[in-house]
């Protein structure tokens, strides 16, 4: 396996010259674009890694797979999905418009900005600390990472050039879609966004998805068979974005990116991986990720479909 993950690195790091890293928010730029690394996690515990795989990078929208679960650990089910929908959009990851054209004006996803920023406002405890302790701590649960936590210099470079997203919160408070202090939930959301882990994080939270909730290395059950199964679904059909459907098209597996270059995939049954990739396509995807992650799949035959 490490040989096979090597040569997906030395195949695909060409790719890594036709994207861009991301730039909108400052201290995302001064990423190496041309890193490239992958991390498989075996449902046996079993991991392997090649490239840059013990890189740590901004995990950003990864963070929403990890929102979800615990806003609907926190609620239930019901209460998450009567804020925020479960259907793909063709739009780009920080749009804006399907909120006002649409009825009702509930973000279309939670794998979207808006429909984050609606999962992440419900998420429990009594304060702001108290809050983003307990998603750095179930965060630190299925990845086996105690030392996880966010980057104090991302969070605040987001924080103060995150007006497109304060623009969707105040836009959803408006409609009554999040209850509480606006500029507290973006804060949270964006403390979330700024958190850091490498590949083998992000492959062992895929491994806890793709094991239908329970960690495969201690045996903790920490989300239904159910939660699972919606989580899975959600990132097969809204994951990549605008880009959701050709990836299940020509990877077909339930996959989650984020524009500091990571993407989080989850071959149910089998195994979670994770691809680091800071240089971007058009749609806020790693590039070369994209690639490592269709020729795996060939290799292995890990199409769902
Ligand atoms: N923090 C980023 C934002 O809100 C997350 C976007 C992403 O990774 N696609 O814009």
């Amino acid at each position: 396996m490490e040989n096979l993950l090597t040569s997906l690195v030395n195949n695909n790091i060409s790719y890594t010259k036709d994207g861009n890293v991301a730039s909108y928010i400052p201290e995302l730029s001064k990423t190496n674009p041309s890193d490239l690394g992958i991390c498989v996690v075996n449902l046996d515990g079993k991991e392997y890694g090649a490239g840059d795989f013990e890189k740590n990078f901004s995990i950003q929208s990864i963070s929403k797979v990890i929102s979800l679960m615990l806003a609907i650990l926190d609620n239930g089910q019901r209460e998450v999905f009567s804020k925020v929908g479960m259907e793909p959009t063709g739009d780009s990851f920080n749009s804006i418009v399907s909120l006002e054209v649409k009825n009702p004006h509930k973000p279309f996803n939670p794998m979207i900005n808006a429909g984050a920023i609606a999962t992440t406002a419900l998420i429990g405890g009594n304060t702001l600390e108290e809050k983003i302790e307990r998603l750095l701590e179930f965060t630190r649960k299925i990845t086996g990472n105690d030392n996880i936590t966010y980057n104090k210099d991302v969070y605040l470079s987001e924080k103060q050039t995150g007006n497109r997203n304060r623009a969707l919160a105040y836009f959803m408070k408006s409609n009554g879609l999040i209850d509480g202090d606006v500029e507290e939930i973006l804060d949270l959301y964006f403390r979330q966004c700024s958190i850091e882990g490498n590949c083998r994080d992000i492959a062992r939270i895929g491994a806890v998805v793709a094991n239908d909730g329970i960690i495969p290395w201690s045996g903790e059950r920490v989300i239904s068979r159910e939660v699972s199964r919606i989580v899975k679904t959600i990132m097969v059909t809204c994951g990549m974005y605008d880009a959701s459907g050709e990836f299940a098209v020509h990877i077909g597996i339930p996959a989650k990116s984020g524009v500091g270059g990571g993407i989080l995939a989850s071959v149910p049954r089998r195994m979670g991986i994770g691809v680091y990739g800071p240089a971007l396509d058009s749609k806020g995807n790693s590039i070369a990720g994209i690639q490592v992650l269709q020729e795996l799949s060939k290799e292995l035959d890990l199409s769902i479909f």
